[in-house]
């Protein structure tokens, strides 16, 4: 027997939650919303009645609810209000009461537990009917039907006269607000592409439309079961789902990261170390040969900038964006699995997607109930960390289009039927993209060959191009460290599987080059630490190091030659200085920060932005896939057509524009080229074949 009952939750209220009753019965009073009662179970239940009172809730939360209610309602106030109706919501519960999504089992149903997740996808809010009206249509009595399940039961018949005809009426039924979720266990707790789980929750009254796709939230309520199948046709299996009775949204970022004491110590201790640039770059993908600046950007990358917000109200990333653009088979796909193992925080997946929603998110219509959903992608569940996007280059044309605003406002708007939201989206993006020629082709802009616009492109902060061109020295290197990892490998597997014939030692000297120097589990927690203890400030000296870079680089500027370097390119240099400087843990960003920038920055640059005809670096080329000297050339040729078209009516001759184009001193290949080009952007058109006219004026 237990001790549970209306009066003793009476009794539980007045003592512990007088003040927050009279708050809600003036709330109701003044005619405000919220029917609803929190009692933070670890802190008052676990105290009142030895804690007995609050295991019986736990394990059998239907009929000690309905007490809890009871007594809430038998509460007095100062207002004199009823309380009749309102919810006593409960939240915190014991650490042992927490339940991981993938642990739930028959033994949970009818148990109240604490679920922890991420919110995946909400439906819109509903009424639901809980107490359905029938009209009797002989003696016109109103039967009352008590409603569980989504489908709606119906009398058998009139309770006063037995007669059976009966029509519905639902302006006299009972509803509440209704939602659905669907909330899926953490990402970064997936490891190897494991599918994540997820449960349904439905929540109704005031908990409907609090929460938002991406929320991070713990669910408390009850586990029930429902038998699969529709209609009349039910199986014997069961489909779990929750029946929310509170929901508390987790605001901090990586609390889920328990920093010791002793952790701080080695964290501490690694900070000062000499090389700790060099020892991340070496426990970064260690088996991957190679790539150390792509590794220290990717470094750069896990610590992040500092996002600020301007006292304008403007609000600027802390984010890096970082694009690998590259020949098939250079470890694009290896290196982005890594980063998935080591950030605090990250999602992974493929441009084209696994779910609806793809990289942003998206409204569907529900299949069953014809309800609208609204899916969070892979950058709104990767909010407050890293999203990794493999393929990015064959991502949808929705996503494309979604892409600018979540990588520079960081959030995705969605407005379609009844759904308008706006989604946080947070996080960095690491994406690796092939090239659609297959290899990548060093006079191609990138643009073009990976089919992202320039204005999508220029959101990154740093694009790389990995390339596999034959280099003897460089070969013989990444053949010999490849070939050792897979003899490790194998006398590993041999060790556990066979026999020890290989020693500890033999084994661990092999395994020097290829083993992480900060190990994986301390690393992310050292990163987790610098995110949120490091706020880094620019040194004078740094701020003025910056500036002379700009400045040298726009003074190289002729008049006339290509701008090189864009305000896009100054933020990003501070960004990355921010995280370098997080990286030592130290509060001010200093020179050797900027010059760190400034060398990855220039190499990023010298691959994606160098104009082979000049040498010289030019950003538009790098985005647009127009050098300064090819938006010249188009300008005369337009020019000319410009010059020509009073004297031909039917269009120019294109013998006549490439013979003036020669004399301007532009080849007649290139200038067939452009004009070629031209016709493809629909900037000029052929009245007839080879002769032609400008769309629009000069
Ligand atoms: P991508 O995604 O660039 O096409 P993958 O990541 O699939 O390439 O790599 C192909 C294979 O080649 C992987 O098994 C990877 O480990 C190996 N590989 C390529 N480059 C290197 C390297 N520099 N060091 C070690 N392994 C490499
Ligand atoms: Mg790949």
């Amino acid at each position: 027997m237990g001790i549970s009952s209306p009066a003793l939750w009476t009794e539980f209220f007045e003592r512990y939650y007088r003040e927050e009753i009279n708050k809600l019965a003036y709330k109701i009073k003044s005619g405000g919303d919220g029917r609803s009662i929190y009692v933070n179970f670890v802190k008052d239940l676990t105290i009142f009645q030895e804690g007995k009172l609050g295991e019986e809730l736990i394990e059998n939360p239907d009929e000690v609810l309905q007490h809890a209610e009871k007594g809430l309602a038998n509460v007095t106030n100062i207002y004199g209000v009823s309380l009749e109706g309102c919810k006593p919501r409960f939240y915190s519960l014991p650490t042992a009461r927490k339940v991981l999504i993938r642990d739930l089992r028959a033994q949970h149903i009818g148990k109240f537990v604490a679920v922890e997740g991420i919110v995946r996808k909400v439906t819109e809010v509903r009424p639901r009917i809980v107490e359905a009206a029938f009209a009797c249509l002989n003696c016109g009595s109103i039967n009352m039907v008590q409603q569980e399940d989504s489908q709606l039961r119906q009398p058998f018949e009139c309770s006063k006269c037995h007669t059976k005809r009966l029509i519905f009426l639902p302006d006299s039924s009972v509803s509440v607000d209704s939602q659905r979720l669907k909330v899926q266990e953490y990402p970064e707790n997936l490891r190897g592409g494991e599918q994540p789980q997820t449960i349904d929750v439905v929540l109704e009254g005031d908990l409907a439309g609090s929460v938002n796709p991406g929320d991070r939230v713990v669910i408390n309520g009850i586990v029930r079961a429902k038998p699969r199948g529709l209609g009349q046709r039910k199986l014997t299996h069961m489909d779990l789902y929750l029946e929310g009775n509170s929901i508390e949204v987790l605001h901090q970022e990586y609390e889920e990261f328990e920093i010791t004491e002793k952790d701080r110590e080695m964290i501490m201790q690694l900070a000062m170390s000499e090389d700790i640039y060099g020892k991340i770059v070496r426990s970064i993908a260690p088996s991957i040969y190679g790539h150390e600046d792509v590794k220290l950007a990717i470094a750069l990358q896990l610590f992040g900038g500092v996002p600020k917000k301007l006292p304008d109200g403007t609000e600027i990333r802390g984010d890096i964006h970082i694009l690998l653009v590259g020949d098939p088979g250079v470890a694009k796909s290896q290196l982005l699995r890594y980063v998935h193992r080591i950030a605090p925080r990250s999602v992974y997946t493929t441009g084209k997607g696994t779910t609806t929603a793809g990289l942003t998110a998206t409204a569907v219509r529900d299949e069953v109930d014809g309800r609208w959903t609204l899916e969070a992608g892979a950058l709104v569940l990767a909010d407050k960390g890293v999203a990794l996007v493999d393929e990015i280059d064959k991502m949808r044309k929705e996503d494309r289009s979604a892409l600018h605003e979540a990588l520079e406002q960081q959030t995705i708007s969605i407005a379609k039927a009844g759904i308008n939201a706006i989604l946080r989206a947070r996080c960095a993006l690491l994406g690796a993209a092939n090239p659609k020629y297959g290899r990548f082709e060093k006079y191609t802009p990138i643009a073009e060959q990976i089919e992202m616009s320039p204005t999508l492109l220029s959101r990154f902060d740093l694009i790389f191009v990995l390339t596999d061109e034959p280099d003897e020295e460089r070969d013989r290197k990444l053949v010999d460290h490849i070939l050792q990892s897979h003899q490790l490998g194998e006398m590993v597997e041999r060790a556990k599987n066979v026999s020890a014939e290989y020693s500890e030692d033999v084994i661990r000297a092999k395994a020097v080059r290829i083993e992480p120097e900060v190990n994986p589990e301390l690393l992310r927690k050292y990163i987790a630490y610098a995110r949120k203890t490091v706020y880094p400030i620019l040194t004078d000296e740094a701020k003025k190091r910056i500036e002379d870079f700009y400045l040298s680089l726009r003074s190289r500027v002729k008049e006339n030659s290509p701008v090189p370097i864009t305000a896009r390119q100054l933020e990003s240099i501070v960004r990355l200085a921010e995280a370098s400087a997080r990286v030592r843990l130290s509060d001010r960003v200093e020179v050797e920060d900027v010059d760190r920038v400034i060398r990855i920055m220039e190499k990023s640059l010298m691959q994606i932005a160098v104009d082979p005809e000049t040498g010289e670096i030019d950003i538009d080329l790098a985005y647009s896939g127009t050098s300064k000297r090819q938006r010249d050339r188009i300008m005369v040729i337009k020019k000319i057509i410009e010059n020509l078209e009073p004297s031909y009516e039917k269009g120019v001759p294109e013998e006549e524009i490439l013979a003036e184009a020669e004399r301007e001193g532009i080849e007649r290949s290139r200038a067939k080229e452009i004009l070629s080009k031209l016709k493809q952007h629909g900037e000029v058109y052929t009245p007839r074949y080879g002769h032609y006219r400008l769309v629009t004026k000069v």
